[in-house]
């Protein structure tokens, strides 16, 4: 007993002792006049799944750009494995300052993510193995046989072993979501933000796209999911943060899908579920 309770403390699930993978502290984001996010504060340990709910429009998406710097922040900060990404200060002459990473520290901190979207977009002319080839083999500079037992491996981790020479237009939008995933994870990536992965998807192919993510979930990858999966979320989240309006409206354990507090988030679960 002794043993299995020092197992579970020690273990990357709870995070004890790292540097989060993510850490947001009131985050502001405005496009103009358009005031997006109004002060996110989201903390992701190493080795856990987070799930954002929230309706459409409430900023899910423009916060997952910010963790990636495609968008730069207006207010607050942002760190990604310990270093700051981005982050607002003043400076001795009492100016507000922004203060972002040069390019060349972006693209590091960006090969620590991996990011697979609502639609897939892969290379149509490029098969399976291709696609999963190209950013290992044109960005990361791995050497083309290597890469290629490296992308058979990513293809065979989401069941995709015996689809290697299919073109997209050949598989099915599971399939090529499943394509996306292994892609994604060929960079090999410490932390993998899925943005509405299944919403593009007939409903009969959501399950094998969550089923990949569940068994990534389980291997211990550090997972930031947009999605309107309830199911998932309550199965394989460590954490839920309900978002409205550009803020976080709740948050806390998959408990709080079936005992939600906030009045904005019992309705959206009751319209989801
Ligand atoms: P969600 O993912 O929760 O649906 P988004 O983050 O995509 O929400 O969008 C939040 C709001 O920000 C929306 O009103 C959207 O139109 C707006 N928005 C997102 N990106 C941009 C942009 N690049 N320029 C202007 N407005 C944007
Ligand atoms: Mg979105």
């Amino acid at each position: 007993m002794a043993d299995k309770a020092g197992q579970e403390t020690s273990s990357g699930k709870t995070g004890q002792g790292l540097a989060p993978a993510v850490k947001a502290t009131g985050v502001h984001k405005a496009f103009g006049s358009l005031h997006v996010l109004r002060g996110v504060d989201l903390t992701v340990m190493p080795g856990t799944v987070t799930v954002i709910l929230g309706p459409s429009g409430s900023g899910k998406s423009t916060f997952l750009r910010l963790i990636n710097q495609l968008e730069t922040l207006t207010a607050g900060s942002i760190e990604v494995d310990g270093e700051l990404i981005g982050y607002k200060h003043v400076t001795k002459q009492g100016k507000d300052m922004l203060q972002t990473l040069n390019d060349k520290e972006i693209a590091r901190q960006r090969a620590k993510l991996g990011m697979v979207f609502q639609r897939f977009n892969l290379f149509p002319h490029k098969t399976a193995l291709e696609n999963v080839m190209e950013a290992p083999v044109h960005v990361a500079g791995v050497p083309k046989s290597q890469a290629r037992v490296q992308a058979i491996a990513e293809l065979q981790r989401v069941g995709l072993g015996d689809r290697i020479d299919y073109y997209p237009m050949q598989l099915s939008g599971g399939q090529q979501q499943r394509v996306a995933i292994a892609r994604a994870l060929a960079m090999k990536p410490e932390i993998m933000l899925f943005d509405e992965p299944t919403s593009a998807l007939d409903p009969e192919l959501v399950g094998e796209v969550l089923t990949v993510m569940r068994s990534l979930a389980d291997a211990g990858m550090t997972m930031i999911v947009v999605t309107h999966e309830i199911g998932f979320a309550r199965e394989v989240a460590d954490q839920i943060v309900f978002m409205d309006g550009g803020v976080v409206v709740e948050a806390g354990g998959p408990q709080i899908i079936d005992l939600p507090q906030e009045a904005r988030f019992k309705d959206f679960i009751n319209h989801v579920l």
